[in-house]
């Protein structure tokens, strides 16, 4: 069945696999069209162009960029960006030395707990300029600290965890504006990870929405059809853009496949005109 996948990480960011690799199994998941939204980092797009060209599927530049929220955060992707814009490239590398300057102190955190590793071994295994907890967590699984990634955030680098460090990051207003003044157009992600209820989490998008914001993340891997119904009607309520997709990474969350989530995700095919619109405009 023809369908999206506007969410996708690849090892530009955390993700396990190779744009191409992860444009196979979309082309094998009847994806039409798909974003590739690494965090903090636009490298993934010219080999996602040119794989999609091959497979006939659709390429939509995309990012995904952390912003504060209290303790906790909101994560804002962007679509249709002008990837290739220099200011918006610069203030993706900000993030990424922000990343750099928080995750030495995660591994310090961890070699204090008694595991035996160092950042440039997180940075080895990464192999990008992205790097991220994630990579952290898969060293301690190579190094038999943990079973998972998820055992790695359980027990250490999850918010609140023995080995978490905070990061310094933008306001949602900056991020949906840097998103903006690359021509893109800025969706909130998995909004339910903004732990509001119905009425909170209306308010949320409202004050976002008068900050910038064009759409919400409706159709995710993790919602079940009540979630979905109850984001849906926020979005029109608030006349948001519906969008969709897995947020798969491959090893990092092994349950997610490409298209089709857990199983059940399905991305409609005709949410993508109205997001072309948005960028158009
Ligand atoms: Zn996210
Ligand atoms: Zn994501």
């Amino acid at each position: 069945m023809a369908r999206l996948d506007l969410h996708l990480h690849t090892t530009h960011s955390d993700g396990s696999l190779p744009p191409a690799e992860v444009l196979a199994l979309a082309h094998k998941a009847g994806v039409t069209a798909l974003a590739i939204t690494d965090h903090d980092i636009t490298t993934g797009i010219p080999e996602a162009l040119e794989a999609g060209a091959g497979l006939g599927i659709e390429i939509i530049p995309g990012v995904e960029i952390s912003s504060r929220f209290g303790e906790s955060e909101l994560h804002i992707l962007g679509y249709f960006l002008d990837w290739q814009d220099p200011t918006l490239n610069a203030r993706l590398a900000g993030l990424r030395d922000s990343r750099h300057r928080r995750n030495p102190q995660i591994v310090e955190r961890l070699r204090a707990l008694g595991c035996d590793l160092t950042y440039n071994e997180v940075r080895e295994l990464a192999g990008t300029e992205s790097v991220g907890r994630p990579h952290i967590a898969r060293v301690l699984m190579e190094k038999d600290y943990v079973k998972s990634a998820k055992e790695a955030f359980d027990r250490f680098l999850a918010q609140g965890k023995t080995a978490y460090v905070p990061r310094e990051l933008p306001e949602p207003a900056d991020a949906m504006a840097w998103i903006r003044s690359a021509k893109g157009v800025p969706v909130l992600a998995h909004p339910l990870w903004a732990k509001q209820d119905g009425e909170g989490l209306f308010k949320l998008c409202e004050k976002l929405k008068a900050e910038g914001l064009g759409g919400m993340e409706v159709h995710y891997s993790t919602h079940n059809p009540k979630q979905t119904a109850e984001l849906l009607d926020i979005a029109r309520r608030l006349d948001l853009l519906v969008t969709g997709g897995s947020d798969f990474h491959g090893l990092t969350k092994p349950d997610i496949e490409v298209g089709v989530g857990r199983g059940g995700l399905t991305v409609p095919v005709k949410l993508l005109e109205p997001l072309k619109r948005a960028a158009s405009v």
